[in-house]
């Protein structure tokens, strides 16, 4: 199991979900096709799915177009989320391999009603699993809660993405990594682990390189929104549940 990064549109992250072995590989919000198969080419692989985060047009773009140079694509997609051009709509929990890859389904509304998040490993080789993560989660941040409400959120973020264990790669759908540790420092002034990182995501971005992937580990230690229920994050909302919390550091973060 392999990942090659693919960027697209201007901050976009498309992914390739490789099995060296069968050659084959699934595709990640392809929202430019082409740049997708050009890549699967140089890879020397076939496209046999497309996994969709989400609907929206910088993530489901390319579905149509996927779905028309490759005849007989699966194109999975959340059941509720009215994903473009899919084939499979998926809901929680559900399975399915591509090659030796399992694939996992998870539900996690938030950004989107209908968001997947997708956990992917060699069965039995669960702590060398990988999740992609689309708007939901982001190296040091969320997106932008636009269909759910703050405990919906909160609990994917939590409690479905928090079950996964630690070692967990993370690829998520954009590059903000350098704007979240902006934030997450604002918020989150003593935490060492944050000001360490936010000087190598910034030079990662003068060097052009991804921040991607991160770990569940890593998120834990930095990312506010997955911290909401820690004392360090209460003093922003003092006496506040963890969700209020999150809420408060949400709509903090839609304006910063
Ligand atoms: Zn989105």
């Amino acid at each position: 199991m392999r990942v090659v990064v693919v960027p697209v549109l201007s901050d976009n992250y498309s992914y390739l979900l490789i099995d060296d072995e069968k050659k084959i590989a699934a595709c990640v919000d392809p929202a430019e096709a082409h740049l997708v198969l050009a890549k699967a080419k140089e890879e020397n692989v076939e496209i046999v799915a497309v996994l969709t985060t989400h609907h929206h047009y910088d993530h489901a773009g390319g579905n149509a177009e996927m779905a028309k140079q490759v005849p007989g694509i699966k194109i999975f997609g959340g059941r509720i989320d009215k994903v473009a051009a899919c084939t499979d709509p998926l809901d929680h929990g559900n399975k399915f391999t591509i090659g030796s890859i399992e694939v996992l389904a998870l539900h996690t509304p938030g950004h989107t009603k209908g968001s997947i998040c997708y956990f992917c490993c060699v069965p039995g080789k669960e702590k060398e699993g990988l999740v992609f993560t689309g708007d939901t989660l982001f190296v040091a941040g969320c997106g932008r809660m636009f269909e759910s409400t703050p405990e919906e959120f909160h609990h994917s973020l939590v409690t479905v993405l928090g079950a996964l264990p630690p070692e967990t790669q993370v690829y998520c759908g954009h590059e903000y990594t350098v704007k979240n540790l902006q934030f997450a420092t604002a918020v989150d002034g003593g935490n060492e682990t944050l000001r360490q990182m936010i000087d190598w995501a910034q030079e990662q971005k003068v060097q052009r390189k991804f921040t991607v992937p991160s770990t569940m580990k890593n998120e834990w230690l930095i990312n506010p929104f997955l911290r909401s229920g820690d004392d360090q994050m209460r003093s922003i909302c003092p006496g506040c549940s963890p969700v209020e919390v999150f809420a408060t550091l949400r709509k903090k973060k839609d304006s910063f």
